[in-house]
């Protein structure tokens, strides 16, 4: 038998949202990954099927193209820029730039699925503070939880799953609170969708902060789950250790291609990103409107905390054909799709307000 690392024993699997469209009558519209609802542009998609008649060849390991597109996008120099496989792959190689056996990992709970497994394999210790009220990260328990063994903390602003987003003042305030020694993450997955004008906006925190690391992605906004590029922004220093955790050639040329023409098509995808704020703005203000208490939220998902009617209710809204996501006995998250699915959401909501019952 081989033998594994005990680490993985802990390690819970990541259940990836449910499937799209299926032939045997199974969920019609997927609001269950938070992905964007949108078909590629034109321009995005010709860039990727002309980078495809190269696969017989690697891709630029380095992402050269890619990382001047972002250089010049957020005013940041190339050195401080990463790019890989997904924002998530950044956030494990800043974990195995940081971490050794028993390092401690700080981050809000309920967060994003992928950290307490991200955190485990990196043989370090999760060190879980429950979230508060509206579904925020309670930063002042989060410093608080710093101890000698703390090498990162990870915020992640708009949180996944509860949509709430953080705001400049409070990320000051506690980054004044944590040690220069331990990195900070700041997972923006979802940054392009939020109008808050108080939430954290400056992919170069690290210009203040040389601590902290952005991270941002191609996956939500974007439209380029498919693909798998994210990026991270921070300190030179930050940027060069994730760097060398990187996995070779881990973003393909496929994928480099449609991110530089996404990034040339910026002002089309972002008019796409006005009509997903404006459909949650709806959603939100229906379902409150039906007797639903539901958090703000700044991503493109909204979080129903159900409590123990979360499994009942994910399964009514799944027999309407809408595939969403339970957290058992805690809510359900959906992502805002295209309006028709949003609608069809809406009326199994409207049987299920709370307050009808
Ligand atoms: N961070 C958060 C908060 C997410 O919700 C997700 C995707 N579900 C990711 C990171 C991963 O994104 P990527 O596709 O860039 O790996």
């Amino acid at each position: 038998m081989p033998r594994f690392r005990p680490a993985l024993d802990d390690i819970p699997d990541y259940r990836p949202g449910e499937p799209p469209l299926r032939p045997d009558g199974g969920p019609a519209y997927k609001l269950s990954s938070n992905e964007n609802p949108y078909p590629p542009l034109p321009g995005v998609l010709d860039a990727a099927i002309d980078a495809a008649a190269r696969i017989n060849r690697y891709p630029d390991m380095v992402s050269s193209a890619l990382l001047d597109a972002l250089s010049a996008r957020f005013a940041v120099s190339v050195d401080c820029i990463a790019v890989s496989s997904g924002s998530l792959a950044l956030l494990q190689h800043v974990l195995q730039a940081t971490c050794d056996s028993g390092d401690e990992v700080v981050y809000a709970w309920r967060s994003f699925e992928a950290y307490p497994i991200s955190v485990k394999l990196a043989g370090a210790t999760a060190v879980e503070v429950p979230l508060i009220t509206d579904g925020k990260h309670d930063l002042d328990a989060m410093a608080a939880s710093v101890t000698e063994r703390t090498k990162v903390i990870i915020v992640c602003s708009p949180n996944n799953p509860t949509g709430a987003s953080m705001s400049t003042d409070d990320l000051a305030s506690f980054l004044r609170k944590v040690p220069p020694a331990v990195i900070v993450v700041v997972d923006e997955a979802y940054r392009e969708f939020v109008r808050d004008p108080e939430s954290i906006d400056d992919p170069a925190l690290y210009r203040l902060h040389p601590n902290v690391v952005v991270l941002r992605t191609f996956s939500k906004a974007y439209g380029l789950a498919g693909l798998r590029v994210g990026m991270a922004i921070g300190s030179n220093e930050v940027i060069s250790a994730v760097r060398k955790c990187t996995t070779p050639f881990a973003v393909s040329h496929i994928a480099q291609e449609a991110a530089i023409a996404s990034l040339a098509a910026e002002a089309a995808l972002l008019e796409r990103v006005e009509m997903l704020v404006a459909e949650r703005v709806r959603v939100l203000s229906e379902l409150r409107a039906a007797g639903w208490e539901v958090p703000d939220s700044q991503a493109n998902f909204v979080w129903l905390p159900l409590g123990e009617r979360a499994g009942a209710f994910a399964a009514a809204v799944k027999s309407e054909g809408i595939s969403v996501r339970e957290f058992a006995g805690e809510g359900v998250r959906v992502s805002i799709g295209e309006r028709p699915a949003n609608s069809l959401f809406l009326e199994v909501a409207r049987r299920w307000a709370p307050r009808r019952r």
